[in-house]
């Protein structure tokens, strides 16, 4: 495998996640094309705290090439996708939430999907982010049921759906701690706050969140 993928890079150059378009040299650590950084839609607010998670920060906007990349890092087996999408949190977590955490952790899938899809994509964006940020990510979170996809839900049942779904295992690591959740794509923030929650109960002092994008439930 790995000498395919060595033989793979060498023959196939180097592709923005965003448009696909084949990248300049100097496009290639971030992996994405000029064009692409102009043009997509950056989202300038935080969202607010809500419940026991303090305030988000999502970067993107939810979208177009952005919807289409996270998806297919989500789906179709990108995990290579992780780092140059994760690059985009962890520069906004730099500049909205420098030295306002202790721990970096994320919201994790479940053990059914873990299998199914062969990564945990939450996992892959904290580690790259977290990397990036000069720290490392930990795991702190379970999620001891398997629910429904959250996406074709509504506000008030993607709540229901992902109530006490998550659990705290390893208290001991965010006790007394400022923890920041790391996930993909935040819509109406039920899934973060029902990690916050667990965090919380485990004596995290406060959850921050960030994600890549943001997206508006509809
Ligand atoms: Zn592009």
């Amino acid at each position: 495998m790995g000498i395919l993928r060595a033989l793979g890079a060498l023959l196939f150059p180097p592709k923005c996640v965003f448009c696909g378009r084949v990248l300049e040299k100097n496009e290639r650590e971030g992996r994405v094309c000029r064009a692409c950084r102009r043009s997509i839609e950056y989202n300038e607010n935080l969202r607010p705290p809500s419940g026991a998670l303090g305030e988000v920060c999502a970067p993107l906007v939810y979208s177009g090439n952005v919807r289409r990349a996270i998806l297919r890092f989500k789906f179709r087996d990108r995990a290579d996708f992780a780092r140059p999408l994760a690059a985009f949190a962890a520069d906004e977590v730099r500049r909205r939430f420098a030295g306002r955490y202790d721990v970096v952790t994320w919201a994790p899938v479940s053990r059914e999907r873990r299998r199914e899809r062969g990564y945990d994509q939450a996992m892959l964006l904290a580690e790259a982010a977290a990397e990036r940020l000069g720290t490392v990510a930990v795991s702190t979170l379970e999620k001891t049921r398997h629910t429904d996809p959250n996406s074709s839900l509504g506000p008030e049942e993607r709540r229901e759906n992902v109530r006490g779904a998550y659990r705290a295992t390893e208290p001991e690591l965010v006790a007394g701690k400022r923890v920041l959740l790391i996930d993909d794509v935040v819509t109406t923030g039920a899934t973060m706050r029902e990690c916050a929650r667990a965090l919380r109960a485990a004596g995290a002092s406060e959850v921050l969140g960030a994600a890549v994008a943001a997206a508006t439930a509809d």
